[in-house]
């Protein structure tokens, strides 16, 4: 008898999260069997390529046929598609979850759609990469990650437990929170800093008095970090800003007071106020080492290469 916690599972949507769900359920043995469908010919043929699966589905419904646990792996403005592409194809006592990275609208857009005899509990690893795609993902993604459950009152918790059991056993942390938590949480912490990357890399190539190839070549200065966010899916992104909207605008606004405050002080030369924010922000950094949510490696852990030598005479 196998140990695998459902027995199959189907994947809406093979992009970077579906494909390192698709490895991880199968490198750590949490599923007997797995249905891939993505809205691209393209995408599902790479995933065969890859292995990802056993089946591979032009239509979300045939995936979903039979299937204990659905997953919409897709951009957040997909959600309400793909809840009614499975909706009649959903076998009763079947979970029903996600990935996108705002939950309130996932919910607002699919639980209308998804039939009373099936679980439905969002999800939300908070893990991820810039690349996109099948060949992006990997079975490590998850590890000592979190991933946020949103469950409700109705929920289920035997079916609770299997999806967390899910998660674990990719190696993600697993914590529970409601949706509206979740939206506010995430705008401070994901979707503020990825507005600020979009926006600092966006003014720098408008910048007509520093050369495009000056902003390149000294971008080690700190530019070179924010580009890296700033090179997140668009796709994904513009769902994100359109679907939080009402939290990203509330923690914008108290971004911009900040903002606003720091440059009267550097305006009026308030050096021991910037030291003193300079100071509380290390302290930032320096927790999110301890909770192991990054590596303490300087720079980022950047291979750094030695200096080459002088030929020798
Ligand atoms: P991705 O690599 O672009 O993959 C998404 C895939 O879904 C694409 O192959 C896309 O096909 C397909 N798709 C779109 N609409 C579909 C539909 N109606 N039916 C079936 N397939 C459909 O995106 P990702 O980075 O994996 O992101 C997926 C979700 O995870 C998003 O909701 C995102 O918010 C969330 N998330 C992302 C990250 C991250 O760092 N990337 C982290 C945590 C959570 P086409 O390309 O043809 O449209």
């Amino acid at each position: 008898m196998s140990d695998a916690i459902f027995s199959r599972l189907a994947i809406v949507g093979i992009g970077l999260i579906g494909s390192s769900i698709a490895r991880a359920a199968r490198q750590n043995g949490l599923v007997d069997e797995i249905a891939i469908a993505d809205l691209s010919p393209v995408i599902l043929e790479r995933a065969e390529e890859l292995g990802l699966g056993d089946s591979y589905h032009a239509s979300a419904g045939d995936a979903a046929e039979s299937a204990d646990l659905v997953i919409a792996c897709v951009p957040v403005g997909a959600a309400e598609a793909v809840a009614k592409a499975i909706a009649p194809h959903l076998k009763p006592g079947a979970i029903v979850s996600d990935v996108g990275s705002v939950k309130g609208s996932v919910v607002r857009q699919m639980r209308p759609h998804l039939p009373d005899n099936v679980q439905f509990i969002p999800a939300h690893p908070v893990a991820g990469t810039e690349y996109s795609g099948p060949d992006a993902g990997f079975a490590e993604l998850f590890v000592n990650r979190w991933s946020i459950l949103c469950p409700d009152e109705a929920t289920d918790v035997r079916a609770l437990d299997r999806l967390v059991a899910f998660w674990a056993g990719m190696g993600a942390n697993v914590e529970c929170m409601s949706a509206e938590r979740h939206d506010l949480v995430l705008a401070i912490t994901s979707h503020l800093p990825h507005l600020i990357a979009y926006n600092i890399v966006g003014t720098a190539a408008d910048l007509e008095k520093v050369t495009e190839s000056e902003v390149m070549k000294f971008s080690a200065g700190g530019f070179r970090d924010f580009t890296r966010i700033a090179a997140s899916d668009p796709t994904m992104w513009r769902d994100v800003f359109l679907h939080n909207r009402d939290a990203v605008l509330e923690v914008l606004g108290r971004f911009q007071e900040d903002l606003f405050a720091l440059q009267r002080q550097i305006r009026w030369g308030e050096g021991d106020k910037l030291y003193d924010l300079f100071t509380r922000t290390r302290t930032i950094r320096r927790g999110i080492l301890t909770l192991g949510q990054d590596a303490p490696e300087a720079d980022f852990g950047r291979a750094h290469r030695p200096v080459p030598k002088a030929p020798s005479e």
